[in-house]
Protein backbone atom coordinates (compact mmCIF):
# COMPACT_ATOMS: atom_id res chain seq x y z
CA UNK A 1 0.00 0.00 0.00
CA UNK A 2 0.97 3.59 -1.07
CA UNK A 3 2.60 5.30 2.14
CA UNK A 4 0.13 8.44 1.38
CA UNK A 5 -2.79 6.39 0.78
CA UNK A 6 -1.89 4.49 4.64
CA UNK A 7 -1.12 7.80 6.14
CA UNK A 8 -4.79 9.22 5.04
CA UNK A 9 -6.56 6.19 6.34
CA UNK A 10 -4.91 6.41 9.49
CA UNK A 11 -5.77 10.17 9.67
CA UNK A 12 -9.76 10.04 8.72
CA UNK A 13 -9.97 6.80 11.28
CA UNK A 14 -9.91 9.49 13.51
CA UNK A 15 -12.68 11.37 14.52
CA UNK A 16 -11.95 14.70 14.07
CA UNK A 17 -15.01 16.95 14.48
CA UNK A 18 -13.65 20.47 15.09
CA UNK A 19 -12.38 21.63 16.93
CA UNK A 20 -10.70 18.29 18.08
CA UNK A 21 -7.57 16.70 16.83
CA UNK A 22 -8.67 13.68 17.87
CA UNK A 23 -5.10 12.78 17.59
CA UNK A 24 -3.90 13.53 14.02
CA UNK A 25 -1.37 16.41 15.05
CA UNK A 26 0.20 13.53 17.17
CA UNK A 27 0.46 11.38 14.13
CA UNK A 28 1.88 14.22 12.28
CA UNK A 29 4.01 15.32 14.53
CA UNK A 30 5.84 12.33 14.93
CA UNK A 31 6.19 11.41 11.33
CA UNK A 32 8.11 14.48 10.89
CA UNK A 33 10.16 14.46 14.21
CA UNK A 34 11.64 11.54 12.50
CA UNK A 35 12.47 13.20 9.69
CA UNK A 36 14.68 15.79 11.38
CA UNK A 37 11.55 19.12 12.22
CA UNK A 38 11.65 20.40 15.53
CA UNK A 39 8.02 20.40 17.04
CA UNK A 40 6.33 23.00 19.17
CA UNK A 41 2.26 23.03 20.05
CA UNK A 42 0.80 26.62 20.29
CA UNK A 43 -2.64 26.10 21.19
CA UNK A 44 -5.28 28.81 22.03
CA UNK A 45 -8.40 28.41 23.72
CA UNK A 46 -10.06 24.82 22.94
CA UNK A 47 -7.61 24.73 19.57
CA UNK A 48 -4.69 22.30 19.04
CA UNK A 49 -2.21 24.25 16.92
CA UNK A 50 0.93 22.46 15.56
CA UNK A 51 4.33 24.70 14.17
CA UNK A 52 6.92 22.07 12.73
CA UNK A 53 10.30 23.32 11.13
CA UNK A 54 13.11 22.04 9.97
CA UNK A 55 16.09 24.08 9.08
CA UNK A 56 17.19 27.74 10.60
CA UNK A 57 17.68 29.31 7.60
CA UNK A 58 15.65 31.13 4.70
CA UNK A 59 13.41 31.18 2.17
CA UNK A 60 11.01 29.40 4.83
CA UNK A 61 8.60 27.20 2.60
CA UNK A 62 5.39 26.32 4.94
CA UNK A 63 2.51 23.58 4.23
CA UNK A 64 -0.83 24.51 6.19
CA UNK A 65 -3.53 22.88 6.54
CA UNK A 66 -6.24 21.56 9.03
CA UNK A 67 -7.07 18.54 10.86
CA UNK A 68 -10.34 18.78 11.66
CA UNK A 69 -13.65 18.05 9.84
CA UNK A 70 -17.22 19.21 9.70
CA UNK A 71 -20.11 16.98 10.65
CA UNK A 72 -20.90 13.66 8.87
CA UNK A 73 -24.60 14.41 8.87
CA UNK A 74 -27.07 11.08 8.51
CA UNK A 75 -24.84 8.18 9.17
CA UNK A 76 -27.62 5.56 7.24
CA UNK A 77 -26.79 7.75 4.48
CA UNK A 78 -23.14 6.83 3.86
CA UNK A 79 -22.36 3.95 2.24
CA UNK A 80 -19.66 2.79 3.96
CA UNK A 81 -19.01 4.24 7.94
CA UNK A 82 -17.23 7.76 7.82
CA UNK A 83 -14.89 7.70 9.88
CA UNK A 84 -14.00 4.06 8.12
CA UNK A 85 -11.38 4.62 5.36
CA UNK A 86 -13.02 2.20 2.18
CA UNK A 87 -11.42 1.70 -0.82
CA UNK A 88 -13.64 1.19 -3.99
CA UNK A 89 -13.37 1.33 -7.99
CA UNK A 90 -10.09 3.57 -6.88
CA UNK A 91 -11.29 6.23 -4.58
CA UNK A 92 -11.10 6.50 -0.83
CA UNK A 93 -13.96 7.21 0.75
CA UNK A 94 -14.42 8.63 4.86
CA UNK A 95 -15.18 12.48 6.26
CA UNK A 96 -12.06 14.35 5.11
CA UNK A 97 -10.54 12.51 2.40
CA UNK A 98 -10.44 15.38 -0.05
CA UNK A 99 -11.26 18.37 2.77
CA UNK A 100 -8.42 17.51 3.69
CA UNK A 101 -6.53 14.35 5.66
CA UNK A 102 -5.41 13.44 1.67
CA UNK A 103 -3.24 16.45 1.55
CA UNK A 104 -2.14 16.76 4.96
CA UNK A 105 -1.02 13.11 3.95
CA UNK A 106 0.84 13.88 0.37
CA UNK A 107 2.29 16.57 2.40
CA UNK A 108 3.80 14.37 4.57
CA UNK A 109 5.43 11.76 2.15
CA UNK A 110 6.12 14.57 -0.08
CA UNK A 111 8.76 16.37 2.83
CA UNK A 112 10.22 12.82 3.59
CA UNK A 113 11.05 11.91 -0.19
CA UNK A 114 12.30 15.08 -0.59
CA UNK A 115 14.68 15.28 2.74
CA UNK A 116 15.68 11.59 1.79
CA UNK A 117 16.78 12.90 -1.69
CA UNK A 118 18.33 16.37 -0.70
CA UNK A 119 18.98 16.18 2.98
CA UNK A 120 21.37 19.70 2.65
CA UNK A 121 18.50 21.67 0.88
CA UNK A 122 18.37 25.27 1.02
CA UNK A 123 15.90 27.43 3.19
CA UNK A 124 13.42 25.75 5.95
CA UNK A 125 10.35 23.57 5.66
CA UNK A 126 7.48 23.80 7.79
CA UNK A 127 3.86 22.82 8.59
CA UNK A 128 1.11 25.40 9.95
CA UNK A 129 -1.33 22.81 11.26
CA UNK A 130 -4.78 23.78 13.03
CA UNK A 131 -7.79 22.24 14.36
CA UNK A 132 -10.14 25.12 14.33
CA UNK A 133 -10.73 25.83 10.47
CA UNK A 134 -14.14 24.42 9.86
CA UNK A 135 -15.45 26.15 12.78
CA UNK A 136 -14.99 29.78 14.07
CA UNK A 137 -11.46 29.88 12.68
CA UNK A 138 -10.64 32.26 15.89
CA UNK A 139 -8.03 30.25 17.96
CA UNK A 140 -6.19 28.58 15.28
CA UNK A 141 -4.18 30.11 11.74
CA UNK A 142 -4.76 33.51 13.08
CA UNK A 143 -3.45 33.42 16.19
CA UNK A 144 -0.33 31.33 15.07
CA UNK A 145 0.63 33.88 12.46
CA UNK A 146 0.34 36.52 15.34
CA UNK A 147 2.55 34.73 17.56
CA UNK A 148 5.09 34.01 14.54
CA UNK A 149 5.05 37.85 13.51
CA UNK A 150 5.52 38.62 17.41
CA UNK A 151 9.15 36.95 17.90
CA UNK A 152 9.90 38.14 14.04
CA UNK A 153 9.80 34.24 12.50
CA UNK A 154 8.31 35.27 8.83
CA UNK A 155 7.13 32.51 6.18
CA UNK A 156 7.93 33.49 2.77
CA UNK A 157 5.86 30.51 0.81
CA UNK A 158 2.75 28.53 1.32
CA UNK A 159 1.06 25.65 -0.03
CA UNK A 160 -2.34 25.23 1.68
CA UNK A 161 -3.84 21.95 0.97
CA UNK A 162 -7.38 23.01 0.42
CA UNK A 163 -9.15 20.79 -2.02
CA UNK A 164 -8.72 23.31 -5.37
CA UNK A 165 -9.16 21.28 -8.21
CA UNK A 166 -12.10 21.31 -10.04
CA UNK A 167 -13.23 18.81 -12.77
CA UNK A 168 -10.40 17.40 -12.87
CA UNK A 169 -6.50 17.55 -11.08
CA UNK A 170 -4.71 19.81 -10.92
CA UNK A 171 -6.77 21.82 -13.10
CA UNK A 172 -7.26 24.97 -10.51
CA UNK A 173 -4.89 26.25 -8.04
CA UNK A 174 -6.06 29.28 -5.80
CA UNK A 175 -3.95 32.40 -5.72
CA UNK A 176 -6.45 34.77 -3.61
CA UNK A 177 -10.10 35.18 -2.29
CA UNK A 178 -12.41 37.96 -3.45
CA UNK A 179 -13.22 40.17 0.11
CA UNK A 180 -16.66 39.44 1.81
CA UNK A 181 -18.85 42.58 3.64
CA UNK A 182 -22.32 42.07 4.93
CA UNK A 183 -24.69 45.12 5.25
CA UNK A 184 -27.70 44.69 8.25
CA UNK A 185 -30.28 47.85 6.75
CA UNK A 186 -33.22 48.55 8.90
CA UNK A 187 -35.37 51.13 7.04
CA UNK A 188 -37.86 52.60 9.39
CA UNK A 189 -41.36 54.26 8.45
CA UNK A 190 -44.35 54.59 10.03
CA UNK A 191 -47.09 52.02 10.82
CA UNK A 192 -50.96 52.52 9.96
CA UNK A 193 -54.29 51.40 8.01
CA UNK A 194 -53.81 50.46 3.91
CA UNK A 195 -57.03 52.45 3.65
CA UNK A 196 -55.19 55.77 4.73
CA UNK A 197 -51.78 56.50 2.71
CA UNK A 198 -51.34 60.30 3.83
CA UNK A 199 -50.88 58.89 7.28
CA UNK A 200 -48.39 56.18 6.97
CA UNK A 201 -44.84 55.82 5.57
CA UNK A 202 -44.32 52.47 3.99
CA UNK A 203 -40.80 51.39 4.33
CA UNK A 204 -41.35 48.73 1.47
CA UNK A 205 -42.44 51.68 -1.28
CA UNK A 206 -38.79 53.45 0.16
CA UNK A 207 -37.09 50.17 -0.34
CA UNK A 208 -38.05 50.27 -4.42
CA UNK A 209 -35.91 52.92 -5.75
CA UNK A 210 -32.53 51.59 -3.28
CA UNK A 211 -33.29 48.19 -4.06
CA UNK A 212 -33.39 49.30 -7.87
CA UNK A 213 -30.56 51.19 -8.04
CA UNK A 214 -28.44 48.91 -5.59
CA UNK A 215 -28.91 45.78 -8.02
CA UNK A 216 -28.15 48.18 -11.11
CA UNK A 217 -25.05 49.22 -9.80
CA UNK A 218 -21.43 48.45 -11.42
CA UNK A 219 -19.63 48.18 -9.02
CA UNK A 220 -15.75 48.10 -10.77
CA UNK A 221 -14.63 45.89 -13.84
CA UNK A 222 -12.56 43.56 -11.81
CA UNK A 223 -9.02 42.98 -12.61
CA UNK A 224 -6.34 40.59 -13.70
CA UNK A 225 -6.76 38.53 -10.96
CA UNK A 226 -10.40 39.18 -10.06
CA UNK A 227 -14.41 38.94 -11.65
CA UNK A 228 -16.57 42.28 -11.12
CA UNK A 229 -17.39 42.80 -7.44
CA UNK A 230 -20.79 41.52 -7.11
CA UNK A 231 -23.63 42.64 -5.04
CA UNK A 232 -26.78 39.92 -3.51
CA UNK A 233 -29.16 40.30 -1.33
CA UNK A 234 -29.88 36.99 0.83
CA UNK A 235 -32.85 38.42 3.53
CA UNK A 236 -35.73 40.85 2.91
CA UNK A 237 -38.54 41.30 5.17
CA UNK A 238 -41.23 43.55 6.06
CA UNK A 239 -44.81 43.40 6.92
CA UNK A 240 -47.13 41.91 10.03
CA UNK A 241 -48.79 39.31 7.98
CA UNK A 242 -51.90 40.89 7.62
CA UNK A 243 -53.76 42.73 4.51
CA UNK A 244 -54.92 46.20 5.94
CA UNK A 245 -51.59 47.13 7.92
CA UNK A 246 -48.77 48.98 6.42
CA UNK A 247 -45.60 47.99 8.26
CA UNK A 248 -43.17 50.27 10.28
CA UNK A 249 -40.05 49.03 9.28
CA UNK A 250 -38.25 46.91 6.88
CA UNK A 251 -35.10 44.31 7.13
CA UNK A 252 -32.72 44.03 4.47
CA UNK A 253 -29.46 41.57 4.27
CA UNK A 254 -27.03 41.85 1.54
CA UNK A 255 -23.20 40.65 1.02
CA UNK A 256 -20.64 41.98 -1.79
CA UNK A 257 -17.96 39.65 -2.96
CA UNK A 258 -15.07 42.44 -3.89
CA UNK A 259 -12.16 42.64 -5.78
CA UNK A 260 -8.97 44.47 -5.11
CA UNK A 261 -10.16 47.35 -6.57
CA UNK A 262 -12.54 48.13 -3.71
CA UNK A 263 -12.63 49.02 -0.14
CA UNK A 264 -14.66 48.49 2.63
CA UNK A 265 -14.28 52.28 3.44
CA UNK A 266 -15.76 52.80 -0.92
CA UNK A 267 -18.22 50.91 -0.47
CA UNK A 268 -19.57 51.63 2.70
CA UNK A 269 -19.97 55.70 1.09
CA UNK A 270 -21.37 54.61 -2.37
CA UNK A 271 -24.19 52.31 -0.10
CA UNK A 272 -24.85 55.08 2.13
CA UNK A 273 -24.96 57.35 -0.84
CA UNK A 274 -27.58 55.14 -2.92
CA UNK A 275 -29.81 54.96 0.75
CA UNK A 276 -29.29 59.13 1.55
CA UNK A 277 -30.79 60.12 -1.69
CA UNK A 278 -34.27 58.01 -0.73
CA UNK A 279 -34.46 57.56 3.30
CA UNK A 280 -33.11 59.78 6.31
CA UNK A 281 -34.50 57.29 8.75
CA UNK A 282 -32.51 53.82 8.45
CA UNK A 283 -29.86 52.09 10.67
CA UNK A 284 -27.36 50.19 8.53
CA UNK A 285 -24.76 47.89 10.48
CA UNK A 286 -21.67 46.56 8.34
CA UNK A 287 -19.76 43.31 8.84
CA UNK A 288 -16.78 42.45 7.44
CA UNK A 289 -15.94 38.95 6.87
CA UNK A 290 -12.68 39.25 5.57
CA UNK A 291 -10.20 41.44 2.83
CA UNK A 292 -9.27 40.34 -0.47
CA UNK A 293 -5.93 39.29 -0.84
CA UNK A 294 -3.83 37.93 -3.86
CA UNK A 295 -0.62 36.36 -4.75
CA UNK A 296 0.65 37.92 -7.98
CA UNK A 297 2.74 35.82 -10.40
CA UNK A 298 6.13 34.99 -8.74
CA UNK A 299 8.20 32.24 -7.91
CA UNK A 300 5.53 30.42 -5.96
CA UNK A 301 3.00 30.96 -9.15
CA UNK A 302 5.48 29.64 -11.37
CA UNK A 303 7.26 26.89 -9.06
CA UNK A 304 3.39 25.65 -8.70
CA UNK A 305 2.26 25.82 -12.79
CA UNK A 306 5.59 23.76 -13.47
CA UNK A 307 5.52 21.00 -10.54
CA UNK A 308 1.72 20.56 -11.63
CA UNK A 309 2.41 20.72 -15.71
CA UNK A 310 5.08 17.92 -15.04
CA UNK A 311 2.73 15.97 -13.73
CA UNK A 312 -0.70 16.21 -15.25
CA UNK A 313 0.62 17.57 -18.85
CA UNK A 314 -1.54 21.04 -18.58
CA UNK A 315 -1.10 24.53 -16.70
CA UNK A 316 -3.64 25.19 -13.95
CA UNK A 317 -5.81 28.17 -13.89
CA UNK A 318 -4.99 30.74 -10.95
CA UNK A 319 -8.34 31.51 -9.76
CA UNK A 320 -9.42 33.57 -7.21
CA UNK A 321 -13.04 32.13 -6.71
CA UNK A 322 -14.43 30.15 -4.03
CA UNK A 323 -14.96 30.23 -0.69
CA UNK A 324 -13.16 31.58 2.12
CA UNK A 325 -9.55 29.10 3.57
CA UNK A 326 -6.93 30.12 6.12
CA UNK A 327 -4.92 31.52 3.12
CA UNK A 328 -6.78 34.98 4.13
CA UNK A 329 -4.89 34.77 7.80
CA UNK A 330 -1.25 33.88 6.11
CA UNK A 331 -1.35 36.15 2.97
CA UNK A 332 -1.73 39.66 5.27
CA UNK A 333 1.74 39.06 6.26
CA UNK A 334 3.58 39.02 2.86
CA UNK A 335 3.98 35.51 2.21
CA UNK A 336 3.26 34.26 -1.30
CA UNK A 337 0.06 31.75 -0.42
CA UNK A 338 -1.14 29.31 -3.08
CA UNK A 339 -3.94 26.21 -2.01
CA UNK A 340 -3.11 23.42 -4.12
CA UNK A 341 -5.13 19.95 -3.43
CA UNK A 342 -7.46 17.22 -4.90
CA UNK A 343 -11.19 17.77 -6.63
CA UNK A 344 -13.38 19.45 -4.38
CA UNK A 345 -16.41 17.72 -5.90
CA UNK A 346 -17.36 15.75 -3.22
CA UNK A 347 -16.18 18.13 -0.44
CA UNK A 348 -18.49 18.37 3.16
CA UNK A 349 -21.09 15.78 1.50
CA UNK A 350 -22.33 12.42 2.03
CA UNK A 351 -19.86 9.99 0.68
CA UNK A 352 -16.69 12.48 0.87
CA UNK A 353 -13.52 10.70 -1.33
CA UNK A 354 -10.55 11.18 -2.76
CA UNK A 355 -8.95 9.39 -5.64
CA UNK A 356 -6.22 7.36 -5.03
CA UNK A 357 -4.29 8.60 -7.78
CA UNK A 358 -4.83 11.89 -7.60
CA UNK A 359 -3.64 11.52 -4.26
CA UNK A 360 0.07 10.04 -4.90
CA UNK A 361 0.33 12.49 -8.00
CA UNK A 362 -0.29 15.76 -5.38
CA UNK A 363 2.82 13.81 -3.24
CA UNK A 364 4.52 14.28 -6.60
CA UNK A 365 3.62 17.97 -6.68
CA UNK A 366 4.25 19.23 -3.68
CA UNK A 367 7.70 17.79 -3.47
CA UNK A 368 8.29 18.95 -7.21
CA UNK A 369 7.46 22.75 -6.03
CA UNK A 370 9.58 22.12 -2.82
CA UNK A 371 12.13 21.63 -5.67
CA UNK A 372 11.38 24.50 -7.31
CA UNK A 373 12.01 26.08 -4.30
CA UNK A 374 14.50 25.22 -2.06
CA UNK A 375 17.03 23.82 -4.10
ZN1 LIG B 1 -10.78 22.53 4.13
Amino acid sequence: MNETIKLTQQLIAKASLTPEDAGCMDLMAEYLQQRGFTIEWMNFGETKNLWARRGTTTPVFAFAGHTDVVPTGPLDEWDSPPFEPTIKDGLLYGRGAADMKGSLAAMLTACDSFIEEHEKHDGSIAFLITSDEEGPSTDGTVKVMEALDQRGEQIDYCIVGEPSSHKSFGDMVRVGRRGSINGYLTLNGKQGHVAYPELVENPIHALAPILSKMTAERWDEGNEYFPPTSFQISNLNAGTGVENVVPGELKLVFNLRFSSELTPEVIKSRITHIIDQHSDDYELVWRLSGLPFITERGELTNAVEKAVQDVTSSKPELSTGGGTSDGRFIAPYGVQVIELGPINESIHKINECVSINDLHHLSVIYKKVLENILL
